[in-house]
């Protein structure tokens, strides 16, 4: 999008791409039910991409040396997500294998297989594995399974999981996984699922840290877009590409590109004057990274889950907390402390209780 964008603007973009492919997970999420048009619309990009004559490197892996040597006018960093393997004792068994190695083809899975997540990736997985006959088990921590689609496309999903007969269970916290059994938490009991495969699902955004010092050591600009960014969704991925690709070249906008952003630390954010000026530095997120403290009040968790985006840092924590305070006051440019108990409930509570 970024490139094709560039491209039809006048300016002579160049797209690197590791692999031997172009689509990244665009691709993978297309070969899950339903999702073949994800496929198909990054696949006809690229075509777009070569037919507009955008200089494509394949098999080339943006590396800081790779910067200097090209030093373009600005580095715009789409290079997504990669996969993760859950952080527990036995995450390295020859049985455990990753979903986008599975969407991919180039792993095999057969038998009981236990899948790792269940949001939208572990689930389109275990429909796709479902459809091959494997049965499927999917355990998830959270309370529900789905939790990061749409309330149409959930309803959708939980029907043809239920077709298709593969089993999900929420509210497990996956503790160890050994001798073909996953062992996790669930409430107070301790609950094992034996399998042939365990299929891991959680992906983190790649760390961009080396070719960005390099951009800002050659006063190159430098963008994270899309999972680049932090790992999301397509939509996230193709705007930010289409806003970067248009607004790149505004004046003055190379001069925050090119050096380190500020880093904002703001305190009293869930009420209304905080929360006003967390909305107005993260409209300016060419210049600021947020970084606040909230209270892990059921509340705040669901007022700040709006905000979520890669140029947010959130602390959980109390003001009232000396290590909490000062995690968030190490490396901060600018220190914003707004969070107060204001008349009348400072009077109603001279104790100064936090009300929510
Ligand atoms: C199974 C599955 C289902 C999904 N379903 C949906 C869905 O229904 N709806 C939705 O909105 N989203 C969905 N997603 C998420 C969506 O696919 C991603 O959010 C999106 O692909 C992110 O796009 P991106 O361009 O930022 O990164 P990616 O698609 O990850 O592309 C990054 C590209 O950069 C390349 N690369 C990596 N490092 C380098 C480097 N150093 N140099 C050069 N190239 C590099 C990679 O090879 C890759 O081609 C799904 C993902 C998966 C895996």
């Amino acid at each position: 999008m970024a490139a094709i964008t560039l491209k039809k603007r006048n300016h002579n973009p160049i797209l690197c791409e590791s692999s031997d492919i172009l689509g990244g997970q665009f691709l993978l999420a297309g070969e899950t039910p339903r999702k073949a048009e994800m496929k198909k619309a990054v696949i006809s990009m690229a075509e777009k991409a070569r037919r507009l004559g955008v200089d494509i490197r394949m098999n080339t892996k943006v590396t800081p040396e790779l910067i200097i040597e090209l030093h373009p006018h600005t580095v715009i960093n789409a290079t997504g997500a990669k996969p993760v393997v859950l952080p527990v004792p036995g995450n390295n068994s020859s049985f455990i294998v990753h979903s986008h190695d599975v969407l991919r083809g180039t792993v095999n899975v057969t038998g009981n297989v236990v899948i790792i997540g269940g949001g939208m990736s572990g689930m389109g997985t275990a429909e796709y594995l479902a459809k091959k006959g494997v049965k499927v088990t999917v355990l998830e921590e959270g309370a529900d399974f789905c939790a990061d689609m749409g309330s149409i496309r959930k309803i959708c999903t939980k029907e043809s999981i239920h077709a298709a007969g593969v089993k999900p269970i929420t509210g497990v916290k996956v503790t160890e996984i050994k001798e073909h059994t996953v062992i996790g938490q669930k409430e107070d009991n301790v609950v094992t699922f034996p399998c042939d495969y365990v299929v891991m699902t959680g992906v983190a955004k790649r760390d961009g840290t080396a070719l960005k010092k390099a951009c800002y050591e050659q006063h190159i600009g430098y963008y994270e877009i899309g999972d680049a960014g932090m790992a999301r969704q397509a939509i996230n991925a193709t705007r930010e590409a289409f806003d970067i690709a248009l607004s790149f070249d505004r004046p003055g906008e190379h001069e925050y590109a090119s050096k380190p952003k500020k880093v904002v630390f703001a305190t009293g954010v869930t009420g209304t004057m905080g929360q006003e000026t967390m909305k107005q530095l993260l409209s300016r997120n060419n210049r600021f990274l947020v970084r606040v403290l909230a209270r892990p009040s059921e509340k705040n968790i669901a007022l700040m889950q709006k905000y979520t985006c890669p140029s947010l840092e959130v602390i959980w924590g109390d003001m009232a907390d000396y290590d909490t305070v000062k995690r968030g006051v190490d490396g901060a440019d600018y220190v914003l402390h707004i969070g107060a108990m204001v008349s009348p409930a400072a009077d109603q509570y001279p104790e100064c209780q936090p009300l929510y």
